[in-house]
């Protein structure tokens, strides 16, 4: 048996028909920038949030820059985010001019720990970007309450959390802005790279909209200088066929952990994912916990079974972040787990089959090691 870590034939697959046709329709039209298939998906993805703005970009890592460009964020100022995450979250932050202040996990789910965020807030200190990583919210009305507090802005990476739920809102709602990544493997999944911001705010949308459109709102008007980020017709287009979907594949997403879960649990030496209180986790990523991590890697491996690690280094142990100095005693968590975490299988059309064999192979690999 091969079992990979993602299938995106398998979901293409199954629309097939339907995504030849929006395709054909795109170029036949030349919708390339800009255009109806834009502006229905703008549209029908704010409406599914029930926002006023969805504002499309090139893609989720110029979504997080934009938001921040849009709310004059730069030199001189902070922004705090998370220590395990993808780089887009942080080089964003750097890329404005503004300095990056990362904050430790909390143990359980992998998201930022919220009681240490607010030793990390200085009067530079301009907003704070929580990611729900893995598919998890973070602790977020604790941190809306915090930058209330401090008059922060607060921004949801949303990359990984396409309409996740905490205390039955839906993240990317709680701040002034959520972003989001329609890369091809994310639940929501562009064939190509795409992303966009959604807002309730009407001045950020038009700052944002603008700043990502080369500062213009209408054809040579420049007001500032801007950037060139938008999404493009064809993935639009592709986006528009695949939204009304959303919903069913992170359900069975969820059944998938669910099923892990249940197999796994008793495993010795095997962490599952456990779930915050009052919140939908949509699983973007199954992550388990170990500490022969590395071992049982190349075991699954050589059972045709594929994982992925997210991330095998934390962000302030890059190379790309020597510059800040940090040890491991800063972020304990984020250290410790770089080394433990292993994300198995997972993706909506995986088959109970293929769940029930990756938890057998774990569960021979844990008696052999005994
Ligand atoms: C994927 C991802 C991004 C960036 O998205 P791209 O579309 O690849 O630029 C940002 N943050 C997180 C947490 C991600 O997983």
């Amino acid at each position: 048996m091969y079992i990979p870590f993602v299938d995106l034939k398998a979901q293409h697959h199954s629309l097939k028909t339907e995504i030849d046709q929006a395709i054909q329709s795109v170029i036949a039209e030349t919708a390339f920038i800009k255009g109806k298939y834009v502006d229905k998906f703008e549209n029908d993805y704010a409406d599914e949030y029930g926002v006023k703005h969805c504002i499309s970009v090139g893609n989720g890592t110029d979504a997080i820059y934009v938001a921040l460009r849009a709310l004059g964020i730069g030199p001189g100022d902070e922004v705090i985010t998370v220590a395990n995450s993808w780089i887009s979250t942080s080089e964003t932050i750097s890329n404005t001019g503004a300095r990056v202040v990362f904050v430790d996990i909390e143990p359980d789910f992998y998201t930022i720990d919220v009681k240490q965020i607010e030793e990390k807030i200085t009067p530079k200190t301009k907003a704070i970007i929580p990611v729900h990583l893995y598919g998890q919210p973070a602790g977020v009305d604790a941190i809306k309450e915090i930058c209330n507090k401090h008059g922060l802005f607060l921004i949801e990476d949303c990359a990984q959390a396409h309409f996740a739920k905490y205390k039955g809102q839906v993240v990317g709602t709680f701040g002034i802005a959520g972003t989001f990544s329609f890369y091809p493997g994310k639940n929501l999944g562009a064939y190509g790279d795409a992303g966009a911001i959604i807002t309730n705010d009407d001045d950020f949308a038009t700052k944002a909209r603008m700043f990502a459109n080369h500062g213009a709102l209408k054809k040579h008007q420049h007001e500032i200088e801007g950037i060139n980020s938008r999404m493009d017709g064809l993935q639009a287009a592709i986006l528009n066929v695949k939204l009304p979907y959303i919903h069913k594949w992170n359900r069975r997403r969820f059944e998938n952990a669910q099923l892990y879960s249940r197999l796994l649990s008793e495993v010795k030496d095997i962490n599952v994912p456990p779930i915050r209180e009052n919140s939908e986790h949509i699983f973007h990523l199954y992550v388990i916990r170990t500490s022969s991590r590395n071992e049982l890697r190349n075991y699954l491996d050589e059972k045709g079974i594929a994982t992925g690690i997210h991330y095998p280094t934390a962000l302030p142990f890059l190379p790309a972040y020597k510059y800040l100095n940090h040890t491991p005693q800063d972020f304990p968590i984020a250290s410790k787990y770089q080394d433990q975490i292993l994300s198995l299988p997972m993706f909506p059309e995986l088959t109970a089959k293929q769940i029930e064999y990756t938890a057998k192979s774990i569960q021979l690999f844990s008696n052999q090691k005994l």
